[in-house]
C-alpha cells in the first residue's frame, strides 16, 4: 500500500494528445481534409477563429500535422526520427489506389505507425467504396469487413460528413496505443517545420513530446541553440508554455533548425546516419535493440571488451539503425523486438546484418561467432575478385578510390576487405562503382574503375580491395 502511494507521488505521467499525419497520393484531398477538420472546430464554438499557419493544430484532443505530403517525412526518415503516433492513408474514392497510396503504405510500414485508412471524396457520383477496399486489400491493406484488421473511414472533406466518425475513429485508436509523456520529465521535442523570417528571425515550430516548454529558457535544437522569446501557438495567440502533445511556434533561434531535429534543454550531437560515428579502432561496432530497457542493460553489462556500442534504444528496429549501421558498419542486434519485412530488405540492400534473438545466451553466441571471424576474417568467405588501388579523388566530401582490378570479378554492392600489406585492416561495402562516367555493376579483370566505399573507409595507394561474400549466404 504504501509502496504503491509512493510510486504514484513519483508518477507525474499524462496522457498525451496523439500526433496525426496525413499521406497518400496527391489530389485525393488531404488539405482539403484537414482545413475541413479545423473550420468543423473553429465553427462549433472556438474563440478566436483565425488560425495561423504553424505546421500543425488541435483539435479535439487531436495534434494534426498540416503540412501533408512527403517532404517533412521524408526529411525526419532520412534523420530516423518519427514525430507521429497515427498516420492517415487518404484514398480518393473515386480514383482509389494510386502510386503514391502505395509509396505511402511503404512508409508507414518501414515506420511502423499505427495507422488508419480514409476513403475520401464519397460525396461523387463516381465513389465507389467497395471497388477501394478492394484494391485495398490487394496490396495487403485489408479492412475489417473484407476479414482484416484496417480501420476504414468513409468521409468527404467537401461536406463534412463522416469526420465526426473519423475523430472518434482516431482518439479510440489513441487510447488503445496509451500515450503517455511527463510534463516535469526532460523536454523533448521535434521540429517539424522552420524557416527564416525577415522580422521575426530564424522560427521553429516543434511538437513536445516529453516535459515543458517554457518561455524565455534556454534550449537546444540538437546543436542549435535558442533563448525562448515567444511560444506561439497553432491560433496565433502568444503562450507561456507548451505541453506534450502541443505544437508551438518558437522565435529565438539563432539559426533555422533542421526539419526532424531534436530539441531539448542541453546540445546534443546528434548520430545522423550521414555523420561518422567515433570509432574506437579495432573493436567490432555494434547496435543494440531490445524489447525493455532493462535487456539492454543486462547485454552491455555482459558484452566482451571487444565490442562497442555504438546505439542502442527500446523497440523495433528501425530504418534509421539500418541507415547507422550502414554509415558505420555496424551489425544490428536485435533482442525480442520485431524486424518488419520493410526494414528487413532495406538492411539487405544495404549489407546491413541483422541479428535477431529471444534468448540472451544466443544473443552472445551470435556475438562471439562475429568475434572469431574478426579474428581470421578470411575464413568461409568466397573470395569473388581482388583490385588495387592506385589513386584518390576528392569529389565532395567523398573520398573516390581509382584503381585496376587484378583478379576475377569486383561486384557494386558486394562486401569488401581492405588489404594493407598482407594483412586485412577493414572492411566495408563497395557502394558504388563506375567506369568512366559510366555507373557499372562489375568490374573484370584489368579493368579500371572509381570506386566509394560506404562505411568510408581510410584507403591508400597501394592498398588492395578484396571483394567476398560469405559462404553460407546464398
Ligand atoms: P491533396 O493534394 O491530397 O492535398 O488534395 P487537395 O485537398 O488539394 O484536393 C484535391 C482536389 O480534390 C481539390 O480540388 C479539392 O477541392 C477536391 N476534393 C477534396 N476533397 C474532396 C471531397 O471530399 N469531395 C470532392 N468532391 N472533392 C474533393
Amino acid at each position: 500500500m504504501t509502496k504503491k502511494a509512493k510510486k504514484k507521488e513519483k508518477d507525474t505521467s499524462i496522457t498525451r494528445p496523439p500526433v496525426v499525419a496525413l499521406v497518400g497520393h496527391i489530389d485525393h484531398g488531404k488539405t482539403t481534409l484537414l482545413d475541413k477538420i479545423r473550420q468543423t472546430r473553429i465553427a462549433s464554438g472556438e474563440p478566436g477563429g483565425i488560425t495561423q499557419h504553424i505546421g500543425a493544430y488541435q483539435v479535439e484532443g487531436i495534434t494534426f500535422i498540416d503540412t501533408p505530403g512527403h517532404a517533412a517525412f521524408s526529411k525526419m526518415r532520412a534523420r530516423g526520427v518519427e514525430v507521429t503516433d497515427l498516420v492517415i492513408l487518404v484514398v480518393a474514392a473515386d480514383e482509389g489506389v494510386q502510386d503514391q497510396t502505395e509509396e505511402s503504405y511503404k512508409y508507414i510500414q518501414a515506420a511502423e505507425v499505427t495507422f488508419l485508412v480514409v476513403i475520401n471524396k464519397i460525396d461523387l457520383p463516381e465513389a465507389n467504396i467497395d471497388k477501394v477496399k478492394g484494391q485495398l486489400s490487394e496490396i495487403g491493406i485489408v479492412p475489417e469487413d473484407y476479414g482484416g484488421d484496417i480501420v476504414v473511414v468513409p468521409v468527404s472533406a467537401q461536406t463534412g460528413d463522416g469526420i465526426d466518425d473519423l475523430l472518434e475513429m482516431i482518439n479510440l485508436m489513441a487510447e488503445m496505443e496509451e500515450l503517455t509523456a511527463d510534463p516535469e520529465g526532460d523536454l523533448e521535442g521535434v521540429v517539424i517545420e522552420s524557416s527564416l523570417d525577415r522580422q521575426r528571425g530564424a522560427l521553429a515550430t516543434i511538437i513536445v513530446k516529453n516535459g515543458r516548454l517554457q518561455k524565455g529558457e534556454e534550449i537546444y535544437a540538437e546543436k542549435k541553440p535558442a533563448k525562448v522569446k515567444a511560444l506561439i501557438n497553432w491560433k496565433g495567440n502568444h503562450v507561456d508554455q507548451a505541453l506534450p502533445g502541443d505544437p508551438v511556434e518558437i522565435l529565438g533561434f539563432k539559426e533555422a533548425p533542421l526539419v526532424g531535429s531534436i530539441v531539448s534543454k542541453t546540445p546534443q550531437e546528434r548520430l545522423a546516419a550521414e555523420e561518422k560515428v567515433s570509432e574506437e579502432a579495432g573493436k567490432l561496432k555494434v547496435i543494440l535493440k531490445a524489447d525493455v530497457s532493462g535487456s539492454i542493460e543486462a547485454i552491455k553489462a555482459n558484452l566482451p571488451e571487444e565490442i562497442q556500442v555504438i546505439n542502442s534504444g527500446v523497440g523495433p528496429v528501425t530504418e534509421r539503425d539500418v541507415f547507422m549501421g550502414q554509415s558505420t558498419g555496424a551489425n544490428i542486434y536485435a533482442f525480442n523486438v520485431k524486424l518488419n519485412s520493410a526494414v528487413e530488405n532495406l538492411a539487405k540492400q544495404s549489407q546491413v546484418e541483422v541479428i535477431q534473438a529471444n534468448i540472451i545466451y544466443e544473443l552472445f553466441e551470435e556475438i562471439e561467432k562475429r568475434l572469431e571471424e574478426e579474428r581470421d576474417p578470411m575464413e568461409n568467405k568466397q573470395i569473388l575478385g581482388r583490385a588495387e588501388i592506385l589513386a584518390e579523388f576528392k569529389m565532395g566530401d567523398k573520398l573516390i578510390a581509382g584503381g585496376q582490378v587484378v583478379e576475377g570479378k569486383i561486384y557494386q554492392g558486394q562486401k569488401i576487405f581492405l588489404q594493407r600489406k598482407e594483412e586485412i585492416v577493414d572492411k566495408s561495402v563497395l557502394a558504388s562503382l563506375r567506369h568512366g562516367k559510366d555507373d557499372i555493376e562489375t568490374a573484370n579483370k584489368g579493368q579500371e574503375f572509381g570506386a566509394v566505399f560506404s562505411p568510408a573507409l581510410d584507403f591508400r595507394k597501394g592498398d588492395v580491395i578484396i571483394s567476398y561474400k560469405d559462404e553460407k549466404a546464398d
